[in-house]
Formats: structure tokens, sequence, C-alpha cells
């Protein structure tokens, strides 16, 4: 007999930028059919028992790829002009509610941890809309209120780049995540606008001071959406242990992030890596944030991940892997989607 399905909860994923970049007359209806092209779409996530996630919005520059094996210190991204970044926002959006609007009640945009929890009881697929890099706000937060009003309900303040919220933390192996400077005076109000709305805060791309910055003023968990443990991986995308730890006191959610280049102890962006380099940053970050604030952070369509998982319908092989490493199922339910579930309930409120 076969295992019934572990709901997965993910902390991330760039499905809507690579529909984005097709220009195809109906993208949400290839990735409603099935494309097959990519990491995920909507028959491969429901073969994987992805039940709910971060769906990100992002600003692309001329420049934006995926790194190549060999390039460990990519350049980094110049910033983008706000009107572009606004304009290929409401693109994505566009194409995030057409899932929802063609998927016959099968997918949801959801504004609540309660609305995403009747989604999994229900067998629907849960999305929240999440920007990575907020180049699509003014720096007197205009736009903030729309896009919240649209269904936001997180916010990456900075991607790899500067911007007039702060600093985002280049990709560079090997590296501290302490990469330059802090969040700005416009940084900082984002971050209390974000307290007042009760929107999530991502940190996954900020570097170091951004996010002791954010430590400081926020008064919501910290939540580091898809990065992984500096300790066995020293990309500066990873997370310190006093970060992780940090993370664990505020009773926030770190999502391990399955980009090869954030695992592997080389840094390289192969796909022919194994599943036991996940299972240690589990264990690490486990062991230092806390069994309930740890989850998962796929960053499909958005990296190159281990040739063993493929794709969104690979999950159980992670899953499994967790059960051979001797995971309990009370902790794989916590891993898999309960901690996502919790974290979100108390910082958008039940
Ligand atoms: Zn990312």
């Amino acid at each position: 007999m076969t295992q019934p399905l572990t709901p997965i909860f993910d902390g991330h994923n760039d499905v809507l930028l690579r529909l984005w970049m097709k220009k195809s007359a109906n993208p949400a209806k290839e990735f409603l059919e099935g494309d097959g092209e990519g990491h995920i779409d909507f028959p491969r996530l429901k073969a994987g028992g992805f039940a709910a996630g971060f769906f990100a919005i992002f600003a692309p520059s001329i420049s934006t790829r995926t790194p190549d094996d060999e390039d460990l210190n990519p350049p980094y991204d110049p910033e983008v002009p706000r009107k572009q970044a606004f304009q290929s926002a409401v693109e994505m959006a566009a194409i995030l509610k057409a899932i929802e609007t063609q998927s016959n009640g099968g997918a949801r945009v959801c504004l609540s941890a309660k609305e995403l929890r009747e989604c999994i009881a229900t067998n629907r697929l849960g999305m929240i809309f999440h920007i990575e890099g907020a180049e699509a706000i003014g720096a007197n937060l205009e736009g903030l209120e729309e896009l919240y009003r649209d269904g936001l309900r997180s916010i990456g303040p900075v991607w790899s780049r500067k911007n007039i919220f702060g600093e985002g933390v280049p990709f560079r192996f090997p590296s501290s995540p302490d990469t330059g400077d802090g969040l700005t005076a416009a940084g900082k109000a984002l971050i209390r606008e974000c307290n007042r709305l009760r929107m999530l805060v991502d940190l996954s791309h900020l570097n170091e001071k951004g996010f002791w910055n954010v430590a400081e003023l926020s008064t919501a968990p910290l939540v580091a959406t898809h990065s992984n443990a500096h300790a066995l991986c020293a990309s500066s995308r990873n997370l310190t242990d006093d970060q992780l730890r940090a993370i664990g006191r505020s009773g926030g959610m770190v999502g391990l992030n399955f980009a090869s280049g954030f695992l592997r102890p080389d840094g390289l962006w192969t796909t022919d890596t194994d599943a036991d380099v996940m299972i240690r940053h589990l264990e690490h970050m486990v062991s230092l944030a806390g069994e309930d604030c740890v989850g998962l952070g796929s960053d499909y369509d958005g990296a190159r991940i281990p040739g063993f998982i493929k794709d969104a319908a690979g999950l159980p092989r992670l899953v499994e892997a967790m059960r051979k490493s001797g995971f309990g199922e009370a902790l794989i339910s916590k891993l898999c989607s309960q901690n996502w579930l919790r974290v979100l309930e108390r910082t958008w409120g039940a």
C-alpha cells in the first residue's frame, strides 16, 4: 500500500516569474493544465502533495538569471526602476488572480491562516501573494496599501541588489552574510508599516545588518522564507547560527531552500546533490531555531535543485528521506506544514 501524500506548505516559488516570462496568451491556463516546464505547475504540485505556499512576485532586471555551476560570485544586480517594477508586479499579480479564477475552485489566493487551513482540508491549492524585492513601492510607501488591498500579505524589502529600503545580500561564496549596510530610514518605515498592516516581512534576501535592524524593530516573528544554515554551506544567502537562534527566540520561521548552491558545502550549483545534505540542514536549523520554527521553502522555478527531487512532484522523496533519517511523524508534519500555519496565524492574526 502506498502512503498517503504528506501535505506540503512551501515558503517560496518563482512560478509567476516563469509564467510571466512566457508572454503567452493565457499563462494561467498553461499552469493549470500543466506545461511541464520548470519545477512547478498544477498537476505536478498535486502529484507531490504541495498544498499551499508563498507565490513570489519578483521584479526582474535584464541580468536576471539562474546562476551557473561555475559562477559562485555573480555580479550584483542593478536596481529596477519603480515604474518598471510596479508594471511587472501588476502583470504577475494578474496571472495569480487568473489561476484562482480559472481553477474552478481548485486554487485560492489566501488572506488568512484560516483560509489556508480550509484549502488544505478541502484539497484546494492555497496561494499567498508575496513580493520579493519592494521596488514596486515608493519611498513614502506609495503603492503598499493598494497592493495590500489586492491581497499582498508578505514582502521581502530587497532582493540581491540595493534599493531605497536597504541592501540585499549579493550571492557570494564563500562569504558571510555581512555584505553591506542595513536598512535605510525608508526601509525602517516599511517594516513599521508592515507590522501595522500585519503583513509578513521576509528576511531571506536581506544582508546581516538588515536582518538585525528588523530583529530590533519588528514586533512580528522573524521569518526567512527560503534560506539555509551558513555553518553547513558558507553562502552569503544563508543564516548564521546567531540568526537562526534569533528566529527561534522570536517564534519565527526558516524555510529550507532546495537550491543546491545554498545546500552544498562546496557551494556548487549542481543537480547532482543528494538528500543527506538537505537533512543535515534541517537538523542543524532545528537544533538552533527549534522544531517549531523550521519548514520548507523550495525556491522552485528560481534555482537549480537536487535531481532526486526534480520538481514539485518529487516532494514525497524528500519526505521519505526525512523518515529514513529517523524524523518522527509529528516532526515531519511540523516541518512540512504545521509550523508555517502557526507562524502565519501569529503574524497575520487568526
Ligand atoms: Zn529568493
